[in-house]
């Protein structure tokens, strides 16, 4: 089990909290040189970070629901051998829900255009047509990218609502980038040559993936164990508040625990998952200006799940449903079972996970659980997937910086940002929020493994930021060596 002995002065690696990227970046120092002593420091009360596992009296769930599937040799044979027999396949099923209907997703032509109608779905073909005929020649936002796939009918019914739910700006305020790493290879042509071809099932669409029989939460409580039996610690309810540094080096870092007990460790090196905008508003001396504006500029979305039992079985067959309907302000809506039935302890009840998409401090962060619990339960009602008089329990967790945004500027921003990091010897950085990246566990887990060989090999380890998001979904990483080379002291 996870321990929360006190830290010693002095450290060989401090690794900045216990997601997917530090547990696996400790891990990965301790294979490549059993002489490392990694000790990862937790601010919550349990591992997993985003992809943690959540309980409420015996009902198991997800912040939101989290595949485990990857093109990445390396990140498979670690899920495996974590995992064994308890890793299980689940086959993917998710529909979208839309005025008052259910679309299969992927699309099956006869389904879409069933609800669709026929008239709708001949202006939505004539709409694909005339921007096929005249796309915008250099897209730079989300809306200007899938029109040009998709025509703006299909933009309008199938995405324009939910991705502003999911991040609260205008379409046209979201990077292209985003469309092309999210939607990649898909576009109207394939989707419904696939859909007559193939029966509905689209290459680019992932058919069934793996998930752990607890839960995600179950994988990274065995990697922290893991880590704990070959030497390493791990510490939960502690915050790196602070970094001591001499421009080139991390020399102290100041430990919070969640009683308020501060102390100094002095590490040899630092793999840090934080937030790559609180690492840089904690270091002192502070950054230079540019880079606190930088960082300034870097915008979140937050997030929250209202979990609810319901004292009957479940209302839908799917893992999850999105929901693009707009009077309504859940954005998805997850089915535990339907991931694993060890998820729900109780035959005769459900457990549906509401997905809310919000900022810290709105007001929906900012209502009570109880105010929450009566709106997603009014919301499952309206939607008619179950009464609210059949919700007998509910849970509501809320998670901070669920997403980087990728907005106007902001690529400029991690730039400057990761420049002046660049400067210290013995800190590397790594996974989401740590690299501001819009990525999935797998892509942490391959940055924080490459940070960790950094601290090890600078001389010949790779790029941790040249590690490819964009690519995870469908291929293999590249990683790139770093242009300039620098010592660091193993
Ligand atoms: C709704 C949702 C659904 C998702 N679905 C999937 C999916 O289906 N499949 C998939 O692979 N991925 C999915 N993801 C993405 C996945 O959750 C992330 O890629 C992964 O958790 C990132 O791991 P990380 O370690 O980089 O960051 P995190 O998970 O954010 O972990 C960072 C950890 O650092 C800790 N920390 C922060 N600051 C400090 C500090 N100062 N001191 C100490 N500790 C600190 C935090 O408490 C946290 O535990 C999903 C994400 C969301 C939001």
């Amino acid at each position: 089990m996870v321990s929360n002995k006190r830290p010693n002065e002095s450290v060989d690696t401090l690794v900045i909290g216990g997601g997917p990227a530090g547990l696996t970046g400790a891990l990965r120092l301790q294979e490549l040189d059993a002489t490392r002593v990694p000790l990862v420091i937790e601010a919550g009360d349990r591992v997993g970070g985003i992809a943690r596992t959540e309980s409420h009296r015996g009902y198991r769930f997800d912040i939101g629901g989290h595949r485990f599937f990857t093109k990445v040799p390396e990140v498979k044979a670690f899920w495996e051998d974590l995992m064994g027999d308890d890793f299980i396949d689940v086959p993917r099923s998710s529909r979208i829900y839309y005025r008052g209907c259910f679309f299969d997703y992927p699309l099956r032509v006869g389904n879409a255009l069933g609800n669709l109608g026929l008239m709708e779905s001949a202006r939505s073909g004539l709409s694909w047509m005339k921007w096929r005929m005249f796309p915008v020649r250099n897209e730079e936002n989300f809306e200007e990218w899938v029109c040009n796939r998709f025509g703006g009918r299909l933009y309008w019914h199938f995405f324009r609502t939910y991705t502003e739910k999911v991040w609260g700006i205008p379409g046209t305020e979201i990077q292209a980038d985003w469309a092309a790493q999210r939607i990649k290879d898909l576009s109207l042509f394939k989707a419904v040559v696939d859909a007559v071809f193939k029966r509905g099932e689209s290459t680019s669409l992932i058919k069934s993936f793996k998930y752990p029989r607890l839960g995600p939460g179950q994988l990274w409580e065995r990697a922290a164990d893991r880590i704990e039996s070959q030497g390493g610690e791990v510490r939960l309810d502690i915050a790196a508040t602070a970094l001591q540094h001499d421009g080139e080096r991390i020399l102290e870092v100041e430990l919070e625990s969640r009683n308020g007990d501060r102390r100094r460790v002095t590490p040899r090196s630092v793999l840090s998952s934080m937030p790559l905008t609180q690492l840089v508003r904690a270091m002192n001396p502070p950054a230079p200006p540019e880079v606190l504006e930088a960082c300034d500029g870097l915008r979140y979305r937050d997030f929250l799940i209202v979990t609810l039992v319901l004292d009957h079985a479940d209302p839908f067959p799917d893992n999850w449903i999105y929901i693009h309907e707009p009077n309504v302000k859940v954005g998805r809506i997850q089915n535990f079972r339907a991931w694993s039935k060890e998820m729900v302890p109780d035959d005769s009840t459900a457990s549906i996970g509401m997905e809310y998409f919000c900022h810290e401090g709105d007001g929906l962060w900012a209502s009570d659980d109880e105010t929450l619990i009566e709106l997603a339960s009014k919301e499952l009602a309206e939607l008619g997937l179950a009464p609210a008089s059949s919700v007998v329990d509910g849970k509501v967790i809320r998670q901070k910086k669920a997403y980087p945004v990728y907005d106007a500027g902001y690529q400029d921003r991690v730039e400057t940002i990761r420049q002046w990091l660049e400067g210290f010897k013995n800190l590397e950085t790594s996974g989401r929020n740590g690299m501001h990246r819009y990525n999935n566990q797998d892509h942490s887990m391959v940055s924080a493994m490459v940070a960790a060989e950094r601290l090890i090999d600078p001389v010949h380890a790779g790029d941790p930021w040249s590690v490819n998001v964009e690519r995870s979904y469908q291929e293999e990483f590249r990683v790139k060596p770093r242009t300039e080379e620098r010592v660091v002291d193993a």
